[in-house]
């Protein structure tokens, strides 16, 4: 059995938009090489999408060990040419896997601020 109380459903038009763990989502197939990659499909408004989607990782073409190697060294403080070095890839693929870790950092920083307790 698939664990998938971490993900929630991205179609911002469905009544369960955005609740994790509310027992919608079902594993529809799965794809890619080894068939690794799940592909999520909603019960109440029959979305579907990939389980990668809204991470750094969607369409990501490099094997996931090597994209997270880049992401940890980008998080290391190692530079971009520093880092396609190290893990063997384009400086370019670097920088791109770098943007898009920074634009769900960053969403993921304001949606944990917006429930963070206030200061008395
Ligand atoms: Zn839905």
């Amino acid at each position: 059995m698939d664990d998938l109380s971490r993900f929630c459903c991205l179609n911002s038009q469905c009544l369960q938009y955005g609740e994790r763990d509310a027992g919608n989502l079902t594993v529809s197939h799965r794809y890619g090489p080894d068939r690794a990659k799940r592909m999520l499909r909603c019960r109440a408004c029959k979305a579907r999408f990939s389980e990668r989607k809204g991470t750094p990782l969607f369409g990501s073409h490099l094997p996931p060990e090597k994209a997270l190697s880049v992401l940890h060294h980008i998080a290391e403080g190692n530079g971009i040419r520093k880092t396609g070095r190290l893990v063997g890839v384009n400086r370019e693929t670097v920088a791109r896997y770098g943007k898009k870790a920074g634009a769900h950092a960053a969403g993921l920083h304001d949606e944990l601020v917006a429930v963070s307790p206030s200061d008395l």
